[in-house]
Formats: structure tokens, C-alpha cells, sequence
């Protein structure tokens, strides 16, 4: 039986994060999490970084499913689904199984593949121990792979797992739950934050990044969050054409040769973008471009 469906979102505020040396690195984006509910049932889509906003986001989940009054039982939160495999947005898994006895975490085969890549080892502990020392766990949980269909479901309601390609990293998926016409967009779509051109650093990647972007828009969907967003920010479709205009406008900077320099490329982007939030991403993303 198909039970009717109701969605919440929880932003992280955005923390410090360190360098390699120590010192302070700049403030890391907010990062988005949303809560389906069923009646007996719920999905939380992707986690913040660290302990603290982990446990911040445990107490959080707690009072949205305890609050549907005296007398009602309150659904249980049975999956987490990770929509990428950037850490920023699943090393709250072990944090959150530990409040949460019996949750399931997973993802697509690819991204499992690149939580293990990105999670394990000295890529994992130079990139994200050091810029979080004491604050994240030494060996992750990952999530397990969803089976050939990429789709579970809640309540009846079937949700289902969309991979799309390369965008701000490889095997990017949303998670599409086409009951309430909502998307979870993980990195594919962002919100009022400089979008990360890191892996998106050549114009074949930033194509496929709004075909991408262009496979979302197919589904029509009403909500779209994205994982990036200001706290306050209103989530809606409209971030989809948003992150396509972005990308579209940040290459042609760096196509005409504006993008080698991290200060002028702050600098034109900060000015065509003056709401966006994130300088540290747009300084990663003048570093890491490949010019033919
Ligand atoms: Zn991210």
C-alpha cells in the first residue's frame, strides 16, 4: 500500500576547516540533508561532515519524526541514501547508525566504488582528517550497493536512484521520489554557493555536467534540493537552470584564459555572483583547470 509522503530539509551551517599545516583553510559550504517521511517509514538523503553537526542532525531527525502528536507512533528512519561520494556529504553514517539502531546506508555501485576511493587510505586521511582533525571518524561507514533496479522504497513509495554522469565529481546520481515529485540533488544542482569546478576542470566535463543537469529538468520534478544551499535558501527547480547558467558563465571565463589566476577568477565571479557564498571553492576551482 502507497502512503502519502512529507519532506524536510536540515542545512548544516558552514565550518572551518583546516590545512595540511594546521592553519585556517576558509569556511566549508552548508550542506543540505532531506527527510522523507511515511507514516511507518523515512529516508534521510546524504549527512554533514562532522560529529557535531552529525549529532546536531540525529536530534534534528528525532523531533521531525516525533512530531506528529501524542498517541501516533512515529516512523522509523530505515535508509540512508548517499548521493555521491564526496565525504562532505556521508561520513555521518556511522554517527547517525549509532542513534539510529537497524539504518540501512546506501548508493549505487559507483558510488560506493568512489566512497571506498575517496574514504580509505592517505587520500581519505590527508584530505579530510587533517582539514577536520578529531572531529571525524578514522575509518568510515560506507554505504552498501543498491541492487541492479537502484530503487527502494518508503512506505510504498518507490525511490529511486538516478546516476548522471560526471558533474562536480564522478558517477553522480540524484535520488528522484516521484510520489511528492521530489528531487534530491546531492552536488548536480546547487544553490546560492559557489558551485566546485575541481573534476569539472575541462569544457567536455562541464557539458556533461548540464546534460546532467538537462537529464534532471526531464523529470519535472516541483522540489529540488541541492546539497549546497544557504541555510534559509527556498529549494525549487529553479536551481536547476541556476547551476546550468553558473556553469555556462564560469567557462567562459576560464575558456578565454581569466581563470589561471585564483584572485581574478574570485574576483569576476564574486562580481557576476555577488550573492554566492563559498571563495575557498572558487579558489579550487582556478587551480585545478586543464587548459588544451
Ligand atoms: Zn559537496
Amino acid at each position: 500500500m502507497t502512503a502519502p509522503l512529507r519532506a524536510y530539509v536540515h542545512v548544516a551551517e558552514g565550518i572551518p576547516s583546516l590545512k595540511a599545516d594546521g592553519t585556517q583553510a576558509g569556511v566549508w559550504s552548508p550542506i543540505a540533508s532531506t527527510l522523507i517521511c511515511g507514516p511507518t517509514e523515512a529516508v534521510l538523503v546524504d549527512t554533514p561532515i562532522t560529529f557535531a553537526q552529525n549529532d546536531a542532525l540525529a536530534d534534528w531527525i528525532e523531533a521531525q519524526l516525533d512530531s506528529r502528536g501524542a498517541g501516533v507512533l512515529s516512523p522509523r528512519l530505515t535508509y540512508i541514501y548517499i548521493t555521491h561520494g564526496h565525504p562532505d556529504h556521508w561520513l555521518g553514517i556511522g554517527a547517525l547508525q549509532k542513534r539510529f539502531p537497524g539504518l540501512k546506508a546506501v548508493a549505487t555501485r559507483g558510488t560506493v566504488e568512489q566512497m571506498k576511493h575517496d574514504g580509505r587510505g592517505d587520500a581519505y586521511a590527508q584530505n579530510w582528517i587533517t582539514r577536520f582533525p578529531k572531529q571525524v571518524d578514522d575509518v568510515p561507514a560506507i554505504a552498501e550497493a543498491l541492487p541492479e533496479t537502484n530503487q527502494f522504497f518508503v512506505d510504498g513509495n518507490v525511490c529511486r536512484a538516478i546516476p548522471v554522469g560526471h558533474t562536480d565529481g564522478p558517477d553522480s546520481t540524484v535520488l528522484w521520489v516521484p510520489s511528492i515529485k521530489l528531487v534530491a540533488g546531492g552536488d548536480v544542482l546547487y544553490g546560492d554557493v559557489h558551485q566546485t569546478l575541481l573534476a569539472a576542470n575541462t569544457k567536455a566535463l562541464r557539458e556533461e555536467w548540464i546534460r546532467a543537469l538537462e537529464t534532471v529538468q526531464a523529470l519535472q520534478p516541483d522540489i529540488v534540493v541541492p546539497a549546497h544551499k544557504k541555510v534559509h535558501e527556498l529549494t525549487g527547480a529553479s536551481h536547476l537552470e541556476n547551476t546550468k547558467k553558473y556553469l555556462e558563465d564560469a567557462g567562459a571565463v576560464i575558456e578565454t584564459g581569466q581563470a589561471h589566476d585564483p584572485a581574478t577568477f574570485q574576483k569576476i565571479m564574486t562580481e557576476k555572483y555577488p550573492s554566492r557564498i563559498g571563495q575557498s571553492a572558487l579558489f579550487i576551482s582556478s587551480l585545478f583547470q586543464k587548459y588544451a
